[in-house]
C-alpha cells in the first residue's frame, strides 16, 4: 500500500462525571461519549527510508498547530514505527476541521486516525485492542477515538464500554472564540466537593431504551463548574439554543464547545442562523451523530 487516507471524527461527551482525584493526580471519570460528524482528513504515503531525512514528516494546514514531534500524529507515529521497528519514511498530511482545544478530541482522534492509517499502510496487523493498548500512551480518550460510535468511559478513560446509540437527530455545535486548556480546567475542579453528580447510569439506560428524552433531560457536566464560571458567554449559548429549540444544550469535555440536540433538522438550521447573527461563535456547525 503506497497511500491511505482516513477521516478522524470528533467527539462529544453526552454526560461528563468525574468521580475522584487519584493520589497520582489523574481524575477518575464516568463519561457517556459519542462520535459525531465533524472530521479531519488525514493522508499517510509511504516513501523509502533515507538516511538524510526523518522517517516522519507532518504537513498541517492550521497554523495554530505544530508540525514537530509535539503534535500528537507525530507522537502516535512514532511510537508505532518505533514498537513495529519500521524502517520505511511516512509522510503525514493532516486537513484540519475540528476546533481545536475545544472539547472535541481533535488531537486525540487525528492520533487514532494514525493508529488505523499506519496498521494499514504498513499492513501491522494490528487488532483494536493492540491499537487501544498502545493508543493510550498517547492519551487517555486515544483508545475510545480508535473504537469510536458510543462509549461509556471510565477509569481514566481507557476502560471503555460499548452501549446503545442515542437515535436520530440534529445536533448545532458551537465553539465560542476562546481555547480552554484542559489541564487548566481539571487542576481546578474540585472533585471531592461537587454537590451533584449527573445520573450517568440512567443516561445509559435511556441510550438502551433508545429515549431521546430520557436521554436530554439527564445531559450533565461536572466540567462546567469550571469553564462556564470563567467563560459566561458557555452559558449564553446554551441559552440561546434552548431558546431556538434544543432538547437541550451542554458544554463538551473541558470546553468551550457547546452542543444543543434538537427533534428536528429544520429547528437546528433555523438556530444556526439565530446563533450566526448572535455572533457568540464563529465556529458554528449542524451535524449528526455518527456511528
Ligand atoms: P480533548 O477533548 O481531548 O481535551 P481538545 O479538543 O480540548 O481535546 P485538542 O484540539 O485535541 O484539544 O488539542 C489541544 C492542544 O493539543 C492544542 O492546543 C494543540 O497545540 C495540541 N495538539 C497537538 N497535536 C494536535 C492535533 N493533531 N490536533 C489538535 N491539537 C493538537
Amino acid at each position: 500500500m503506497e497511500q491511505v487516507i482516513r477521516k478522524a471524527y470528533a467527539k462529544i461527551n453526552l454526560g461528563l462525571d468525574v468521580l475522584r482525584r487519584r493520589p497520582d493526580g489523574y481524575h477518575e471519570v464516568k463519561m457517556v461519549m459519542q462520535t459525531v460528524g465533524i472530521f479531519d482528513t488525514l493522508t499517510f504515503r509511504r516513501r523509502a527510508g533515507e538516511g538524510t531525512r526523518p522517517l516522519i514528516s507532518i504537513s498541517v494546514d492550521n497554523e495554530e498547530l505544530p508540525t514537530d514531534g509535539n503534535n500528537l500524529i507525530y507522537k502516535a507515529a512514532e511510537l508505532i514505527m518505533r514498537t513495529y521497528v519500521i524502517k520505511d519514511g511516512v509522510d503525514i498530511k493532516l486537513q484540519k476541521n475540528i476546533p481545536i482545544a475545544a472539547g472535541m478530541a481533535g488531537g486525540s482522534s487525528d492520533a487514532a486516525a494514525v493508529f488505523h492509517g499506519l496498521n494499514e499502510l504498513f499492513s501491522l496487523s494490528m487488532s483494536l485492542e493492540d491499537m487501544k493498548k498502545l493508543g493510550v500512551k498517547i492519551g487517555a480518550d486515544v483508545p475510545y477515538c480508535i473504537m469510536g460510535g458510543t462509549a461509556l468511559s471510565e477509569g481514566i478513560g481507557e476502560i471503555l464500554t460499548p452501549i446503545s446509540a442515542p437515535p436520530e437527530a440534529y445536533l448545532l455545535i458551537a465553539k465560542p472564540d476562546i481555547s480552554v486548556s484542559t489541564k487548566f480546567v481539571y487542576e481546578n475542579l474540585h472533585a471531592d466537593t461537587l454537590k451533584k453528580h449527573p445520573d450517568i447510569d440512567g443516561m445509559v439506560k435511556a441510550l438502551e431504551e433508545g429515549s431521546l428524552k430520557g436521554i436530554t433531560d439527564r445531559m450533565e457536566n461536572v466540567l462546567e463548574t469550571v469553564t462556564v464560571k470563567k467563560y459566561p458567554v458557555i452559558a449564553q449559548i446554551k441559552d440561546e439554543m434552548r431558546s431556538h429549540g434544543a432538547e437541550n444544550a451542554l458544554m463538551s469535555g473541558s470546553g468551550p464547545t457547546v452542543f444543543g440536540i434538537y427533534r428536528e433538522k429544520g429547528t437546528a438550521l433555523k438556530a444556526y442562523e439565530e446563533m450566526k447573527k448572535k455572533g457568540l461563535a464563529r465556529q458554528i456547525y449542524v451535524t449528526e451523530f455518527q456511528g
